[in-house]
């Protein structure tokens, strides 16, 4: 690992986490009439944690995602599965930015956005999901429920391998007997919503919104893959860490994205000034 080395220069650190093909890509990227980066949060923003409360993103993703926002014919997304309230308060997003929460089941694109609102259909679904999902985390030690505007998440991180796995397949069994109800996985969660949405569908509204002619999206969990798979020629998708993806690029961390959103920064300023 390149970060093993803190001696050496900034300059050549950037350059040898940010693979080639991918700076190609940015450069013309950043060349683009109207351009839309738009990111996942945790994995991406920010280093995974234990507790999701304790996430915060990285200063220099932060503050690099802050001045892009700045940038004429810039736009700025935070595209996340967290509830919206639960993204303000981990990435405390400056006003710019645009929030999909809930796996694009709620946004926020600026004061006069409406709120989710839930059909009776829908409210009561939630509720037997809850139920199910509630049921399941009482005989599940380390197991957690959290409630969302629009569903309902098992998450599995404090319990033991089997424990968690055994409590997975319980919920989605569970669930699975509900009609209308979404169920996604993630890491170390199981969601259930009542909405039904992903984050390929937040970043075509984005799109739309902001007149975006090129669209930067990185993402580092299974869901967003339907980003990846939303994205068109032009775009770049960027996949943090491992695992399979639809992604054109990866990088390894949260720490070597921040490099890219830096790269990004200078190189559309840069663009933008000419
Ligand atoms: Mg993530």
């Amino acid at each position: 690992m390149v970060t093993d080395l803190p001696q050496r220069p900034a300059a050549g650190r950037r350059a040898a986490v940010i693979p080639p093909e991918l700076r190609t890509a940015l450069a013309t990227l950043a060349t683009a009439d109207e351009l839309l980066v738009a990111t996942d949060f945790d994995g991406v923003m920010a280093p995974l944690v234990q507790r999701a409360e304790d996430a915060r993103p990285l200063p220099e993703s932060a503050a690099a995602l802050r001045a892009l926002a700045e940038v004429p014919h810039t736009s700025t997304a935070l595209i996340s599965g967290r509830a919206l309230a639960s993204l303000r308060h981990a990435a405390s997003p400056e006003p710019e930015t645009l929030l999909v929460g809930s796996h694009g089941a709620e946004t926020w694109t600026g004061p006069n956005a409406e709120p989710l609102q839930l059909t009776p259909v829908q409210a009561a679904l939630l509720a037997r999901a809850r139920q199910a999902v509630a049921s399941v985390v009482d005989a599940s030690p380390g197991c957690r429920l959290e409630d969302k505007p629009a569903g309902v998440v098992l998450h599995t991180r404090g319990a033991p391998d089997d424990v968690a796995s055994a409590a997975v397949d319980a919920a989605r069994g569970r669930l699975g007997e509900l009609d209308g109800v979404q169920v996604t996985d993630g890491k170390r969660v199981l969601e259930a919503s009542v909405v039904h949405s992903n984050k390929g569908e937040g970043i075509r509204a984005l799109r739309e919104l902001t007149g975006a002619s090129a669209v930067l999206f990185a993402g580092d969990d299974v869901t967003d893959e339907h980003g990846f798979a939303a994205l068109q020629r032009g775009d770049v998708g960027i996949k943090v860490g491992p695992g399979a993806t639809a992604a054109g690029f990866r990088v390894d961390s949260p720490a070597d994205f921040a490099e890219v959103l830096t790269h990004l920064l200078q190189l559309r300023r840069a663009a933008v000034e000419n």
